[in-house]
């Protein structure tokens, strides 16, 4: 679809990340309600019951400070939770504890890159609150069976598992121009969450959602458009797909010159379309005012400075690294710090090998391990395997040693997969040693010239690409134990020789 004019889309992210604490924001419960039976995670301060008393939860405190610190944000020494108020059976108490004027952190942001351009995005805020309960519409009657208005009347059942779970909320500035920029932000800010261990960070699971703001304005035209938010979508293809339909939307209202409408537009996963929902509300609809059941908060320096020592080294320092001290290539040092315990494990490995096979267990654990590892899930790690460090790099090294080829390589690996036994004794016991006697082999090229004479007088007629085919078949009788430089080289000496 093309439009008339050039526009420019200017996106914000929202991203809401159910923090991993072991307890829930402002009570005892435990937090981790995946799995249960509806209202089982819940007490007398969750469920809103008059008269109960909030409590912070420090851990979750620390992990957003925690977060403020790895993005680069400023931690204010004053903070302070707020009443958000409006009317929606979710929330049980008629408001929702959050943060407004004073969050734990301010300003930072993070870099990002799409097809090799870099750019930063800015963070207004991170900020704390509690999650709701959920709601859980239903469509069918209820056991109403027939009878009825047949108006299909539905109704909801609530689940206050969620309600009172630790919220972190990031608010970036309007500073990204595509659904691509969009997805790298939140792909890194994932990362980056992920290894800092304070979420899970999953989208299915719902704990790490998103709302994108997005306007459209003339190219070269500083002033912002209206402003829709978009919300409902739960996976990465959701929010690229959400926001380019609206960018087509927007275009094609301001190409007619008719007016965007600020709204909140749900998206529906089914059509990829978004539809309108509600007007948008502004900040003063919410009635807004100090939570009178908390104390302010006060985050000393010392505090902060403490924190700041309990950060792990980061994605993009890791990967920096990477490439410097084990000369990986930008690719292979970004598959590697794809999460933590895959940089921990490459490492780890690296350190039993030689220094310089660091590259070979690189390429190794990208390759063949990891596709055994898909056999397991998509995203298993070696540990849930029978595979350690000391395997591959025991692997790597009788490789690179020139004890086995390649080829019976991946074999030994498969089996020490299912196993578990180290590589060498899979060797020793399966005899997949390199054939690398001279006379061994010389006697395997002999055979094979002898029984493929239609071949050999192809080669003698200038045929080069027949040696190709003697080569696959003295691999073929040694089961891949010899390379093919040597097997192309007995041939010759073979066939030059008679
Ligand atoms: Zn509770």
């Amino acid at each position: 679809m093309t439009t008339k004019t050039d526009y420019e889309a200017v996106i914000g992210l929202e991203t809401h990340v159910q923090l991993k604490t072991r307890s829930k924001m402002f009570c005892r419960c435990d937090r981790d309600y995946f799995d249960a039976e509806p209202n089982t995670h819940v007490c007398a301060v969750c469920l809103g019951m008059p008269g109960m008393l909030p409590v912070i939860n420090e851990q979750a405190v620390a992990f957003t400070i925690l977060t403020g610190l790895a993005l680069g944000c400023e931690i204010p020494q004053h903070s302070k939770f707020d009443r958000k108020n409006y009317p929606y059976p979710d929330l049980l108490k008629g408001y929702q504890i959050s943060q407004f004027d004073q969050p734990l952190c301010v300003g930072g942001g993070l870099d990002i890159e799409v097809d090799g351009e870099a750019s930063f995005v800015r963070l207004e805020r991170i900020h704390l609150e509690e999650d709701t309960a959920r709601l859980l519409h239903r469509d069918d009657g209820g056991g109403g069976g027939s009878g009825g208005s047949g108006g299909g009347q539905g109704y909801s059942l609530l689940d206050v598992n969620r309600g009172g779970v630790p919220l972190m909320e990031a608010v970036t500035q309007p500073d990204m121009h595509s659904s691509a920029q969009a997805v790298a932000y939140l792909r890194k800010l994932r990362l980056i969450l992920r290894y800092l261990g304070v979420s899970d960070a999953d989208m299915e699971k719902g704990s790490f959602r998103c709302d994108a703001n997005i306007s459209l304005r003339p190219r070269g035209q500083e002033e912002l458009g209206a402003k829709v938010e978009v919300k409902n979508m739960n996976s990465f293809r959701a929010i690229q797909r959400a926001l380019e339909t609206e960018i087509v939307r927007q275009s094609e209202i301001l190409d007619a010159r008719d007016t965007v409408a600020q709204e909140t537009r749900g998206y529906i996963d089914a059509t990829g379309e978004t539809v309108s929902q509600r007007s948008k509300e502004e900040a003063h609809d919410y009635r807004y005012f100090p939570e009178p059941d908390l104390p302010p908060l006060l985050t000393e320096p010392a505090v902060v400075e403490e924190l700041r020592t309990q950060l792990p080294e980061l994605p993009d320092a890791k990967r920096a690294r990477f490439q410097e001290q084990y000369r990986l290539s930008t690719e292979e040092s970004r598959v590697l710090t794809e999460s933590r315990r895959r940089a921990d494990t490459f490492e780890e490995t690296a350190g039993h090998s030689q220094p310089e096979r660091a590259r070979a267990v690189a390429h190794w654990l990208i390759g063949d391990v990891t596709a055994l590892l898909h056999q397991v899930s998509a995203d298993a790690e070696l540990d849930q395997t029978k595979l350690t460090p000391a395997h591959i790099a025991e692997l790597v090294d009788l490789m690179e040693g020139g004890t086995i080829t390649a080829a019976s390589g991946k074999e030994v690996l498969a089996a020490a997969f299912e196993s578990g036994e180290m590589p060498a004794a899979i060797v020793e016991a399966q005899g997949l040693g390199r054939v690398d006697d001279e006379g061994e082999l010389g006697g395997i090229a002999a055979a094979v010239i002898e029984a493929n004479p239609k071949a050999v007088t192809d080669y003698r007629g200038g045929k080069e690409s027949a040696i190709k085919f003697l080569v696959g078949q003295v691999m073929r009788e040694t089961r891949g134990r010899s390379d093919p430089n040597s097997a192309a080289d007995a041939l010759h000496a073979h066939l030059d020789a008679s």
